[in-house]
This record gives structure tokens, C-alpha cells and sequence, in this order.
């Protein structure tokens, strides 16, 4: 097992199935363009078989199918049959849930129990504004099918000034009459973001802002956590959770145990560093020369992490794996 200096192990992989999405969300392609994906993505078997090695290599626990957006891949239905055999703890996903209701007899079929579907709006107009793709009534039609299959579901907003603040409210009480778990992710300096400090500081709203929005309605307290959740977690008695991601806020580095594969083969031990170490080739390699392999870059993966505070970095996070 491969510890730092702060005891921080990696437990947590994400992988970018995709960087293609349906989406365009403004703070994530600023260039509007949807279903790009990079030119040298790995197969299916080759990103399973890169899981099966990180479980080894580095004691990887969970497993999260992320991108781009993974509902588009056709790698999707291999991939989850590949990994769904290898023993993991758990193994949810993140869509933007475009295709939820499509997809869902695969997600069922592979045992997929949680998944985390993105909607920073509940305004139809709003929504065309920042996703720049779907349809919104598709996507909650998806959420309630999903739900009824049996899948605990979460759900992500990213709280923007002057676009869906306005929503934070309505978006909260569709979840708790839902028993959907809302999860605020405070806006991250990433891609463009990291760069253009004034657009991040217009639209960036803070946990704090979020709160006292939350406390002119509702009374809530903080709840128990893992020890290394990234959100901080709030239960409103007798109603139900919801989260803040504050990455800004309350930073997690110092607690991260995440580590994030490409779809093009890229290892990520961070999302504030503009390291990253390439794995694509070991992939086609038997365990016995992959693994010491690995384990170098794994090394070097960790050193990667923060020591304190995430600072931003200029990796888009639909190539990264969100
Ligand atoms: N397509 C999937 C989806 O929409 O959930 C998975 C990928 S998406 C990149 C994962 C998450 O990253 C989404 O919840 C999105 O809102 C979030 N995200 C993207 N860019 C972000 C940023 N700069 N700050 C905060 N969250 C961001």
C-alpha cells in the first residue's frame, strides 16, 4: 500500500470513461462544443484492466464510472461487466442523466445501486442556458425511473451568481420530497476557470452564502461523514440531507484519498496539479511487469496531492473525470 507523509493512501478511483459529453455546461466547455472525444480513448478492456492493476497496485476500494459524459461511451455495458466481477466495495456513477432512462436496464443489470446525476436548475430556460444540450424534463423522468428501480440518488448542483441561485431552494425541496441527497458543489477554478479569475469570482457562491440562503427556511445541523467525504453534510430533522462540496470553503485535501483515470490513459492524483502520469501503455501489459511499473507512478501520483488547499488547475473536468 502506498502512503504519504499525511497518511493519505488512494481508495477512491474515478474514471473518465469518455471525454465526450451531450452537455456543454458553461463553467465546464466554454467553447459550447458537445461529443468531443479525444482522438486516442482506450478500449473498454484496457481501462477495466487498468482498474483490476489500480485495485492491486494501489488498494483501491471504491470505483466511480464518470467522464465526459460515461451514458454516451460504448464502452459502457463491457466496462461495467468487466468491473463489477473484480470485488470492489462499491461502484456507483455520475451522469447528467440524459440518457438515465435508456440506459437503465444496463445500470440494473450491472448492480449499479447509486448514482449521482447532475442538475444545477429546475428552470427549463435556465437549464438550455447552462447545459447547453438535453432537455430537462428527460432528465427528471430519468431520476424518477431510476429511483423506482430501487438506485439512491444524489444530486449535484454547481450554485452559480446571476445564473441558478434562484434555484437553490426549489431545487432543495424537489430533492427532499424525493429523498434525493443535494449536493451543492461549490464552483472550482478549473479549465478557463483557473485562468479567468474574474469570471470564477462572478459566479462563485460560497458555503456560507448557500447556508444562510438554506437557514431562512429550514433549521439543520451538520451530520456524520466519512473521514474522507469531500462534502460536508447537513441533516435537516425530519426531512432530510443535503451536502456542500466546498472545495473553497472547508478544502479536503488534507484527507483526499481520490485518484483519477483518463479515458486517454492518464493518471491523476489531484485535480489542483497539472501533473499526470501516463498508464495507457502498461494497460497492455502482463500484472507481473505492469505492477512495479505502476506502482512508481503511483508514488509519484500521490505526491501530486495538495498539502492543504485545492488552487485550481487547468485540466477541463470532462477530461479529467468530474
Ligand atoms: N457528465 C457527467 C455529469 O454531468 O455528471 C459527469 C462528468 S461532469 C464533469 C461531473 C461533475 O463536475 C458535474 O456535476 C459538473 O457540474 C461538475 N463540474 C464541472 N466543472 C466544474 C467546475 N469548474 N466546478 C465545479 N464543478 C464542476
Amino acid at each position: 500500500m502506498i502512503v504519504d507523509r499525511q497518511g493519505r493512501r488512494f481508495r477512491n478511483l474515478r474514471v473518465s470513461l469518455t471525454s465526450a459529453c451531450n452537455y456543454a455546461c458553461t463553467y465546464c466547455v466554454p467553447n459550447g462544443k458537445r461529443l468531443v472525444a479525444a482522438q486516442d480513448e482506450l478500449s473498454a478492456e484496457a481501462m477495466a484492466r487498468g482498474v483490476a492493476y489500480l485495485i492491486e497496485a494501489a488498494g483501491i476500494e471504491r470505483l466511480r464510472i464518470t467522464g465526459g459524459e460515461p451514458l454516451v461511451s460504448p464502452k459502457l455495458e463491457t466496462f461495467m461487466t468487466a468491473v463489477g466481477q473484480m470485488g470492489l466495495e462499491d461502484i456507483s456513477l455520475t451522469t447528467n442523466g440524459q440518457l438515465l432512462a435508456k440506459k437503465l436496464p444496463l445500470l440494473v443489470d450491472a448492480r449499479i445501486r447509486r448514482i449521482n446525476v447532475s442538475l444545477d436548475t429546475l428552470d427549463a430556460s435556465a437549464f438550455r442556458g447552462i447545459a447547453r444540450g438535453g432537455d430537462l424534463a428527460t432528465v427528471l423522468d430519468g431520476m424518477e425511473q431510476a429511483r423506482a428501480a430501487g438506485m439512491k440518488i444524489k444530486v449535484n448542483m454547481v450554485p452559480l451568481r446571476g445564473q441558478n441561485l434562484d434555484q437553490v431552494m426549489p431545487l432543495l425541496d424537489y430533492c427532499l420530497e424525493r429523498g434525493y441527497e443535494l449536493r451543492f458543489i461549490e464552483l472550482m477554478r478549473m479549465g478557463h476557470l483557473a485562468s479567468d479569475s474574474n469570471a470564477f469570482l462572478q459566479q462563485f457562491v460560497s458555503l456560507q452564502q448557500l447556508l444562510s440562503l438554506i437557514g431562512e427556511r429550514y433549521e439543520y445541523l451538520q451530520a456524520s461523514a466519512p473521514v474522507d467525504a469531500t462534502a460536508v453534510r447537513y441533516e435537516i430533522p425530519g426531512q432530510g440531507y443535503f451536502g456542500v462540496i466546498a472545495n473553497e470553503s472547508v478544502p479536503f485535501c488534507r484527507t483526499c484519498s481520490r485518484l483519477r483515470l483518463s479515458s486517454t490513459g492518464w493518471l491523476h492524483g489531484c485535480l489542483s496539479s497539472s501533473n499526470r502520469h501516463y498508464v495507457g501503455d502498461l494497460l497492455d501489459k502482463p500484472r507481473h511487469q505492469a505492477l512495479p511499473a505502476l506502482q512508481r507512478l503511483l508514488v509519484k501520483a500521490l505526491g501530486d496531492k495538495q498539502e492543504v488547499a485545492f488552487s485550481g488547475g487547468a485540466t477541463v473536468m470532462k477530461i479529467i473525470g468530474g
